[in-house]
């Protein structure tokens, strides 16, 4: 008989969770709490060959994936190359991966505006249960609930994530509003500015519906910035006064939140980086939390993306993460959930922990190196930001 798998979660990890137990003879249901389909705001997001052989795997059409950059860049606070560094890679976004997946899943396997509280099971089945009070019962649950996890609450409630200092603002500015001088310096670059305690990343990736041609791409700006817990809780505050605990819908960011930012930008960074900037759709953060399961199964449920271990983005590992959780949950899942939790536990550990190391390099303190000239990691850190950790 054919199996039922119950994904809590719609976003990337649930859809690669999805397709994934659908290529190997499953019957799913994904439960998205959000009442409508997801959006990922263009943030863009570093493909691998890791990312595109698993996107294949689940039977994804990878034409026009992204934008192809040829060299990452690391430039100096006047403007000037500090480094250069060959490294031909495809820059996507979030939403071409998540309208490539979605495409995979019936659309009566995807149900909207449910959300999963919690979850019993027995020797023979697991039930989902709802916020509305009704239960579903399959042979599988999948928590891809994201890092704050209801599923993963459950199953590891001491597994809490910790805020770790610093916010990344992100940002996108259409490539036919560059001024030419920062268009030809930044645009076709995968750029770095890293001074002492913060980090600029930059890339082009496609204009709205995945319009690839020239003129009409953007340009995805993200910058690390060091938010002490005091300041964090000012900026997670709207205008209203409500404080938002974890992040806040950028809708509500309050303008002087928006404005302190730019002025802290035209202190802090190259002029072209402000241009950018200035030239963006209204810009917005998230704080970064880490957090990293010891196991990822308990019983019929199994963890998988955010749900399970946060990667920082500084590896750009989070959508590659869930993806090959998704392939090894597909392989085992009728077997042993936990030989799916001992092969990708370490996995993630990895991913986790060279992210932390990332971060951590960036926030060195160095008073020689607030123009971004002398990184003493600046070799390491153009070479293993966004590439695969095996
Ligand atoms: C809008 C958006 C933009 C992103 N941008 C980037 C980026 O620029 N770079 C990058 O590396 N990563 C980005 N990420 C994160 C990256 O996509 C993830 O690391 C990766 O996709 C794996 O995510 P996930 O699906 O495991 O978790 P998430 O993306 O957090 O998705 C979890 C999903 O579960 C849903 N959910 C939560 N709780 C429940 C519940 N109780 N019941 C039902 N549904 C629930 C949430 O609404 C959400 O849709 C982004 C994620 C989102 C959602």
């Amino acid at each position: 008989m054919t199996k039922h798998a119950i994904i809590s979660g719609g976003s990337i990890g649930g859809l690669f969770a999805a397709t994934a137990l659908l290529k190997a003879g499953w019957h799913v249901d994904i439960y998205e709490r959000t009442e409508v389909e997801l959006s990922g705001r263009g943030a863009g997001i570093v493909t691998h060959d890791t990312l595109n052989n698993a996107l294949r795997a689940v039977g994804a059409d990878l034409t026009d994936l992204g934008v192809q950059v040829q060299d990452r860049v690391a430039f100096h606070k006047d403007g000037s190359r500090v480094a250069t560094l060959p490294y031909p890679q495809i820059v996507t976004s979030w939403d071409r991966i998540h309208q490539m997946l979605r495409r995979l899943v019936p659309d009566g396997a995807y149900h909207l505006g449910k959300h999963i509280t919690g979850y019993t099971q027995t020797a023979d089945n697991v039930s989902a249960l709802f916020s509305n009070g009704t239960t579903r019962t399959a042979d599988l649950l999948v928590g891809a609930d994201g890092f704050r996890s209801a599923i993963r609450g459950q199953m590891l409630p001491d597994i809490k994530p910790q805020y770790v200092g610093y916010v990344v603002w992100r940002a996108l500015a259409h490539e036919r509003d560059l001024p030419s001088d920062v268009h030809s310096a930044i645009f076709p670059n995968f750029a770095f500015f890293t001074p002492s305690q913060s980090q600029i990343i930059g890339y082009p990736i496609a204009g709205q519906n995945n319009d690839l041609r020239e003129g009409n791409r953007r340009y995805n700006f993200v910058w690390y910035a060091p938010a002490p817990a005091e300041l964090l809780r000012d900026m997670l505050t709207d205008e209203t006064g409500q404080h938002h605990p974890i992040s806040i819908p950028p809708p509500l960011v309050r303008d002087a939140v928006l404005q302190d930012m730019q002025e802290r930008a035209k202190a802090t960074l190259p002029a072209g980086f402000v241009e950018i900037l200035s030239r963006s759709e209204r810009p917005f953060f998230t704080p970064i939390y880490d957090h990293h399961s010891p196991v990822m199964h308990d019983g019929r449920v199994a963890l998988s993306g955010d749900a399970a271990c946060v990667a920082r983005p500084h590896v750009g590992m989070g959508v590659t993460k869930a993806a090959e959780d998704a392939l090894c949950l597909a392989k085992h899942a009728a077997t042993s959930l936990e030989t799916y939790s001992q092969t990708r536990v370490p996995a993630s550990l990895r991913a986790h922990l060279q992210a932390r190391e990332l971060g951590s390099w960036m926030l060195e303190e160095d008073a020689q190196n607030a123009d971004g000239s002398s990184h003493v990691r600046l070799t390491e850190i153009m070479r293993l930001t966004a590439a695969t950790v095996a």
